[in-house]
């Protein structure tokens, strides 16, 4: 196929344009393109005008470090403005400060220009609705189907707005963190903490809160240019730079955030990647402690140490969702849950914003630290260990998506007799363990998770799933 790029890119002819209830993510230059952005935007914008009363809506545009934001930023706001919105400017901000500043300027939505942790040769746009919320799977298909139509309310001149700078995102997001949670027991244990923000977008409040909870920083590639100092996704393989400075400068905790801010992982005080799940655990345990319990809320694929945690406050409750970020702001929502969110790093803390949110979770595991005046590889030996595997499967040889349906019957007549959870796929819950089979929204694959007390007892769990389901 010919390209008119003048650096070859692979991996480009094998991506296409991704497009999902999370927003759309592509390739810079092959297929995230200024087009993709204005028109995206311009879709999003005509579904927000819809939605608002009046002439008059504002829409907030943020956007993470990758070199590709500010061009795409220009493009979304064209798209935005075409339609008749006033853009707020926010600069370089995390994913959830967006959410907090559609508060602030009482917006009918924003987006946030990310890959989130893909590497630098992506990006990609997220949208928000006027709650600050990621839009609900039916909300995100009508925009989608916008874009696939084309369909722009496009107004006449006379009713065109301007674009505005505001760069206080940053300060209000911090504000609003340090008002949520009690800092003064904080900012006593004077902790050292190694802080990794991959030269993403939440460098300058990553570091800004932990300043003001009185910690000393060890901030390592802490420059928001987006130049990503290793694969950005804040798993254990990406962090043994962090693992190490936290052993050598004899620090308490490391965190580690992902280019967006959204999500975030966690290094104990001997140098350990302790695993992302610990993050959602250990927020909740805070929270739970200082409310005396409450409900939460994770996705079907997210650890049991959140209903371990729940246990140790009678009253509490914790409702499983379909995976997406909507669905477990939904549950929270209707049950005016205290504290939810996946078991990928990202914490839903509602006081904060209704956004996964890597400030607020740092806030939250360094306040029960201190409460608790403990360290972290105390905490986690204080919760139940257990394994997890996961693993997908290639459905294209043996009939791709079409086949899921009959799958998921199957395992669900096999397990009719287990408690079961078939919101999103099918989840088996059993006394030493679970299984979940999901199908993805976006390839021919399903994913098969497990969780059990040792390793060997969550690969049975994969192999006798699997083998239902004739994977
Ligand atoms: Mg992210």
């Amino acid at each position: 196929m010919a390209s008119t790029t003048t650096t070859p890119n692979p991996a480009a002819t094998e991506a296409p344009l991704m497009i999902s209830v999370s927003g759309v993510r592509g390739i810079v230059g092959a297929t995230m393109t200024p087009v993709v952005a204005a028109q995206f935007a311009a879709a999003f914008g005509t579904w927000l005008k819809r939605r608002s009363p009046g002439d008059d809506f504002v829409v907030c545009l943020g956007r993470d470090s990758r070199p590709s934001g500010l061009m795409i930023n220009r493009a979304a706001s064209s798209g935005l403005m075409s339609i008749g919105a006033t853009v707020i400017d926010l600069g370089v901000v995390a994913t959830p400060t967006v959410g907090i500043m559609i508060d602030r300027h009482n917006a009918a939505g924003g987006m946030m220009i990310t890959a989130s942790h893909n590497p630098i040769q992506w990006n990609g746009m997220k949208s928000l609705n006027s709650d600050g919320l990621a839009p609900p799977v039916d909300e995100a298909s009508q925009i989608i189907e916008r874009f696939h139509k084309r369909d722009f309310e496009y107004v006449s001149v006379h009713k065109l707005q301007q674009s505005r700078i505001d760069d206080r995102g940053n300060a209000l997001h911090v504000e609003k963190v340090l008002a949520a949670i009690d800092p003064e027991p904080i900012r006593s244990a004077r902790f050292k903490v190694v802080l990794d923000s991959v030269n993403g977008a939440g460098c300058v409040a990553g570091r800004s809160l932990l300043e003001q909870l009185g910690c000393e920083i060890v901030h390592i590639n802490g420059d928001p240019t987006g130049q990503f100092a290793h694969t950005p996704e804040p798993v254990k393989e990406n962090l043994t730079q962090l693992a190490t400075v936290v052993a050598k400068e004899g620090a308490a905790v490391g965190f580690a955030q992902d280019p967006d801010a959204d999500r975030l992982a966690i290094v104990d005080e001997n140098g350990t990647y302790i695993g992302e799940e610990y993050t959602l655990a250990l927020a909740a345990w805070r929270v739970f402690k200082r409310s005396g319990g409450g409900a939460t809320a994770a996705n079907l694929s997210t650890s049991r140490m959140i209903d371990d945690v729940a246990a140790k406050f009678p009253g509490s409750s914790v409702e499983r969702t379909a995976v997406g970020e909507a669905n477990v702001v939904a549950s929270l929502k209707s049950k005016h849950g205290v504290i939810g969110g996946e078991g990928n790093g990202g914490v839903i803390y509602p006081p904060v914003c209704w956004v996964r949110d890597s400030l607020g979770a740092m806030a939250l595991v360094l306040a029960l630290m201190a409460d608790k005046a403990t360290t972290v590889s105390e905490l986690v030996a204080e919760l139940p260990k257990y394994a997890m595997v996961k693993t997908k499967y290639d459905l294209s040889n043996i009939g791709g998506a079409a086949v899921v349906p009959a799958m998921l019957q199957r395992v669900a007549e096999q397990y009719a007799n287990e408690r079961m959870n078939a919101s999103d796929g099918v989840r088996v819950d059993f006394a030493d363990g679970w299984v979940h089979l999901r199908p993805s929204n976006t390839e021919p694959i399903v994913r098969l998770i497990a969780e059990a007390e040792s390793e060997t007892r969550a690969n049975e769990l994969v192999k006798s799933f699997a083998a239902c389901a004739g994977l």
